[in-house]
């Protein structure tokens, strides 16, 4: 495969200036130490499988974390910045090494210490700020902007400008292409409560974290999400006043604009009375479990990110819970469909969700689940990647595009938006149109009794 042209990292000549880490969120010492270096990490990691260079490995990438650390590498290096944001943060190594090496502290600090110490040209810092602070950071704005693509998308404009090389020339040309057909309305949280079912048994309140992505392209999961809840006893409420979970601010080396957004949803769900806090990405859920990390310096927080972090729940692992205890409502109608199961990095690396999507896939009559190869390598999505990095997203969308086609599956499951963009797209590219559905759209249409 072709892949993004990358320096090699080498050690800096001792007569220049070296910088290392400094300040707060800095890659923890103990954890690189934990590092044995054994290599079973390497067979998990996709950027290692596209490549097969030591450097691009997660063995290869803790040692430059170590050298940084140690004073041997320039945090700025052009080779050590290129290794760290080559990485997609996927998690793979994190779950499969035996050391407990936790490499998401390790890549993600990495990524906020090299923001703080390299200059950027003004316009790209404009462009991070209006992007990280002005869209993602006030869940209001960024429905705004989807109105106005959706806008653009149904009246003509979109066509016009494909057509007049004007989003080429500009470089927009893909991420326009990769931007989802927006709905006509979106689910905008207020403090709506919607009750359970009746003649269910009743099991309490739910909030719901309706996220930044999937409350608007893909709204109609949101609404599925709230049915399914609702249908399994559930009352569910939508707290006014959340944001974005923080994940991409994050993930892009803003960790104090993701501490922000944090607190912001700390005080949102703290007044919502309820047990749990239900989220339907695997991406926004490990960045809400984890706030209790996050803030765990922060005095007057660190209690209430951890009580936080602690009730939120994946909707997979939630309704499994039900599952096992045999609480699930079961009146499903059968839907007969052959599906594989597309595992999101965020939900089977981060948090070790990977049995509970399958077991309510296995409850559903007619259902068929056939396993592809490789379903826990990341498709390429990973937040912003396939627009920042598209050779190494383009080739790891096609590989599982040829996974999912050699399953003789008819349709792909997921759990994440990002992960079925970019499925649908790499399938696209293979000339497929099999749907990739989310594993809630299809719980719900098995309540409803109709293929989504
Ligand atoms: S990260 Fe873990 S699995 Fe990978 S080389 Fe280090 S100890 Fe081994
Ligand atoms: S997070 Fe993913 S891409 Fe990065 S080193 Fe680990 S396995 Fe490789």
């Amino acid at each position: 495969m072709r892949v993004e042209p990358h320096a090699q990292p080498e050690l800096i000549p001792a007569s220049l200036p070296v910088r290392t880490f400094t300040g707060a969120d800095q890659p923890d010492v103990d954890i690189l130490r934990r590092c044995i270096r054994c290599g079973l990490c390497l067979p998990s990691c996709p950027t290692y499988l596209e490549t097969f260079s030591e450097a691009s490995s997660p063995r290869g990438r803790i040692a430059l974390i170590n050298a940084v650390s140690e004073g041997q590498l320039d945090v700025t290096d052009s080779g050590f910045v290129e290794q760290m944001y080559q990485c997609l943060d996927c998690r793979a190594c994190e779950a499969v090494c035996p050391s407990g090496v936790q490499y998401g502290q390790l890549v993600e600090t990495a990524r906020t210490q090299i923001e703080r110490a390299r200059p950027r040209p003004g316009w790209q810092r404009a462009g991070r700020a209006a992007v990280f602070g002005g869209i993602f950071g006030e869940a209001r704005r960024f429905r705004a902007v989807n109105a106005a693509l959706a806008l653009y998308q149904r009246t003509g404009a979109q066509r016009l400008a494909r057509r007049s090389g004007l989003l080429a020339r500009f470089g927009l040309a893909r991420m326009e292409s990769l931007a989802p057909a927006l709905p006509a309305t979106y689910v905008a949280p207020a403090g709506q409560v919607y009750p359970p079912l009746a003649g269910v048994a009743q099991r309490g309140r739910v909030a719901l974290f309706t996220g930044c992505v999937m409350s608007t392209a893909f709204a109609e999961t949101d609404r599925a999400t709230i049915r399914v809840l609702n249908a399994n006893g559930f009352e569910v409420v939508l707290p006014e006043a959340q944001q974005c979970c923080g994940a991409l601010t994050i993930h892009s080396g803003e960790m104090d604009g993701g501490r922000a957004l944090a607190m912001r949803n700390i005080e949102a769900f703290e007044v919502s009375g309820a047990e749990y806090i239900a989220v339907n990405a695997a991406g926004c859920g490990s960045t809400l479990k984890e706030y209790g990390a996050l803030l765990a310096d922060f005095l007057e927080w660190a209690e209430r990110a951890r009580a936080f972090s602690e009730r939120v729940r994946d909707i997979t692992e939630l309704l499994a819970g039900l599952l096992d205890e045999g609480a699930l409502n079961t009146r499903f109608a059968p839907l007969p469909l052959r599906v594989t199961y597309q595992e999101p990095c965020h939900l089977a690396h981060a948090q070790r969700i990977t049995r509970q999507p399958r077991a309510l896939l296995g409850a559903l009559p007619g259902v068929e689940l056939v396993e592809m190869e490789e379903a826990s390598l990341c498709c390429g999505s990973a937040g912003v990647y396939n627009v920042t990095r598209p050779a190494m997203a383009d080739a790891l969308g096609d590989r599982k595009a040829r996974n999912i086609l050699a399953s003789g599956a008819q349709a792909v499951v997921t759990a994440n938006p990002g992960c079925a963009l970019q499925v649908r797209a790499a399938l696209a590219r293979a000339g497929s149109d099999m749907p990739v559905l989310h594993i809630v759209d299809l719980l719900d249409a098995a309540y409803r009794g109709r293929l989504p």
